[in-house]
């Protein structure tokens, strides 16, 4: 950064806003100040007003699949622009690989969430959680479920250790539930998200307003919120208690979700000995866990729950390992860890490593030679890796009630498996718990018990270890978050995360009314049939509700002996008339794979068309036998189509479920399931 350290600017209303200097935020690495944010106050009624009245109706004007496609350009965007972001990281004390998990963890989030967004949800802004369910006796009242855009504004209340992850994480689940973000990261290292925003504006890729960004305090913006809007705060256990009861939000139930500070634990089962793989799996999660980020995360191992008879050997292994560690400047060759974010996490972490070690051993410490490489570190917020050893976790209950946020673990001694489950849970709840064993019965075991106080857990052997992503790293696809302690909440998730920024809405109704209400074919409502074959129709002429009543076919003995043949399936229901009688059926019948084939053969249209491929099929289900005689007819009704728009890589084309019911000449349905095919678009 240059001489003059640069002021920092909210952006609201699509304005960045602030000319006045504020407070001073210092380099964890020399205490030099690296950006000052501004003094000028927000009002938050514009901002408000503008995510309101601008961005929504914007955001809303795209369906889920123009928004996933926005989301991943706007990852590309942000990938070709890294370095900029690695620049600014630097300031927070992060080294490259601790800033790759902020950037390229952030950015491979918004990737994550576009790539799940085109494959599970809709080109519309309705989202159809079925299937439906009948509620009268003729098929003509059903009951099912919508999620809609909750019409609301999401805040997002972040902590200091990850910025821009922490920001991206959930910006990309609300983003695509098409809510406008009011993002407030933690100041003191505010710098860095508010560099990635900048970018994100600058790109021009997203509805203006889609994301504004506060720099400094979020004045009364929680009281101005409103009954379609969320919250959403990460940071420690004492602000989310205090942020949950704010009385506007408690009076109009606007949802606050919490994911806060937690004693997250890894245990050494008891199956595990010292020269197994699994032991050195465990030291190097702990170690891994102590030092990445300075152990500022919120996953970080803070207790090591291990055999008492192997206490020194994890002790002494991890000894080494720390002694060996370089601390210091993240920009000098070998420094692997590098300091806390700022000096009032020092303070902190120091003032919390004196409680915890009240009664404890410290088994490595800052006497053990700490000495930070570097210039002028003596005025950055360095920290020794710490680890204690509590001899009685059962007596102290210190260890699983006070977190430090940096290097700092606790190991601690147990006799048999039901103590260390019970010591894990002397957390209260947490975020995560990694069970190092060897033994499946001992995981299975443990998870079961330990599920009920961890929101993940991480089951860590020598079959898992080369691709395991680690104790710490919560992953876009999975649930993170944990009860009790953990806060309650949850993010990530894949479409979970996304489900929680959209309102859910029970819809009571006919077929017909259901069908134009979720977009979705559902039996029993009007179908439009055509002297076209729906096979024969592109992607923009197909509507939901096409549907072809086919001619029908007499199954014979023949067809069933030739299937077996084709197939080499001479199961005994279909070629053993003595053992078909003993069973339910009383009598042969074909095979369920040939009713499939044989409806295809009576659906398809077998020229060449826009039906470019049949990519699978969902819900199959045999409902009633076909014995030989029996004559079969099907019908064939778009159910859902999906336009995932223009692709350079592709044919311009879409997705079309097929509704298939295949009944008997008794009008009995016989077999039942979607198919899924890709139809070319008209033209590109
Ligand atoms: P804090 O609770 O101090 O702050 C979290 C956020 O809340 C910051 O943006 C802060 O802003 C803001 N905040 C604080 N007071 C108010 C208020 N009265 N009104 C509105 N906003 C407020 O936590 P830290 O930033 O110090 O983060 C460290 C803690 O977060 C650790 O204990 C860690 O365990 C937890 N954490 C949890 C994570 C999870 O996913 N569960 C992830 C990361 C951290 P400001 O900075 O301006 O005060």
């Amino acid at each position: 950064m240059s001489a003059t350290p640069p002021l920092l600017q909210s952006l609201i209303a699509n304005r960045w806003i602030g000319s006045q200097a504020g407070r001073s935020l210092h380099s964890a690495v020399n205490g030099r100040t690296v950006a000052l944010t501004h003094a000028d106050e927000i009002d938050f009624g514009e901002s408000l007003h503008y995510a309101r009245a601008q961005a929504l109706p914007a955001l809303l004007k795209l369906d889920f699949q123009q928004r996933a496609a926005l989301l991943k350009t706007l990852a590309a965007y942000l990938m070709e622009r890294k370095e900029s972001l690695y620049a600014v990281s630097a300031h927070t004390g992060a080294t490259r690989a601790d800033s790759w998990i902020d950037i390229e963890g952030g950015i491979g989030t918004l990737f994550a969430y576009a790539s799940i967004g085109r494959r599970e949800l809709p080109s519309s802004n309705v989202f159809h959680e079925g299937p439906a369910t009948p509620l009268g006796k003729e098929g003509q009242f059903m009951g099912t479920h919508i999620l809609a855009p909750k019409r609301g504004v999401a805040v997002h209340i972040n902590a200091f250790n990850f910025p821009i992850w922490g920001m991206l994480e959930k910006f990309a689940p609300s983003f695509l539930a098409g809510m406008p973000c009011i993002v407030k990261p933690a100041t003191a290292t505010s710098f860095a998200a508010e560099a990635a925003v900048r970018l994100i504006h600058a790109s021009g890729l997203l509805p203006a307003g889609s994301l504004q960004l506060i720099v400094g305090s979020s004045g009364d913006l929680l009281d101005r919120l409103e009954e379609t809007d969320v919250v959403t705060f990460t940071g420690s256990a004492d602000t989310a208690a205090q942020l949950r009861v704010t009385r506007n939000l408690v009076q109009r139930s606007v949802p606050f979700n919490a994911e806060a500070d937690s004693l997250n634990c890894a245990i050494l089962a008891p199956d595990v000995l010292p020269g197994d793989p699994e032991f050195d799996l465990f030291v190097r999660e702990v170690f891994r866990e102590m030092t990445t980020k300075a152990g500022q995360k919120c996953t970080a191992i803070r207790r090591a729950i291990v055999p008492r008879q192997h206490l020194e050997a994890v002790a002494g292994a991890l000894r080494e390992r720390l002694a060996k560690l370089k601390v210091g400047d993240p920009s000098i060759e070998g420094v692997r860890m590098g300091p806390l974010a700022s000096k009032a996490q020092q303070i902190d972490v120091a003032e919390r490593v004196a409680r915890l070690s009240v009664g404890n051993q410290v088994a490595f410490g800052a006497a053990d030679g700490f000495a930070p490489v570097g210039e002028d570190v003596i005025e950055g917020a360095f920290f020794s890796p710490t680890l204690l050893v509590c001899a009685d976790a059962f007596a102290n209950s210190v260890v699983h009630d006070v977190e430090a946020f940096g290097p700092v673990s606790t190991l601690m001694p147990y006799g048999d498996l039901d103590e260390a489950l019970a010591l894990a849970a002397k957390g209260r709840g947490s975020l995560v718990a990694s069970v190092v064993t060897k033994t499946p019965a001992i995981a299975a075991e443990a998870v079961y018990q330990a599920a009920a106080f961890h929101g993940r857990v991480h089951v860590l052997d020598r079959a898992s270890a080369k691709e395991s992503t680690g104790h710490g790293s919560p992953l876009p696809q999975l649930k993170h978050g944990g009860p009790g302690r953990a806060g309650g909440g949850e993010e990530l998730g894949g479409l979970r995360a996304v489900k929680h920024y959209l309102q859910r809405c029970a819809v009571q109704g006919s077929p017909t009314m259901l069908s134009a209400i979720t977009g979705e074919y559902q039996r029993g409502a009007q179908v439009q049939e055509d002297v076209v074959h729906p096979f024969r129709k592109h992607f923009e002429d197909i509507q939901i509700g096409d549907s072809l009543l086919t001619h029908r076919r007499t199954v014979s003995e023949a067809d069933i002996v030739n299937f077996g043949g084709v197939s080499g399936d001479y199961f005994y229901m279909h070629f053993d008339a003595v053992a078909a009688k003993d069973t339910q059926f009383g009598q042969r019948i074909a095979h369920g794979y040939f009713v499939l084939s044989a409806a295809a053969g009576l659906f398809v249209s077998p020229a060449p068309g826009p039906v470019l491929a049949n990519y699978g099929l969902d819900t199959l289900r045999f409902v009633n036998p076909v014995a030989i005689g029996d004559t079969i007819q099907a019908r064939l009704t778009c159910k859902r189509r999906i336009d995932r728009g223009n692709r350079p890589d592709q044919p311009p084309q879409g997705v079309v479920a097929w509704d298939v019911q295949v009944m008997n000449q008794r009008g009995e349905l016989v077999a039942s399931y979607d198919i899924l095919t890709l139809v070319a678009k008209k033209a590109a």
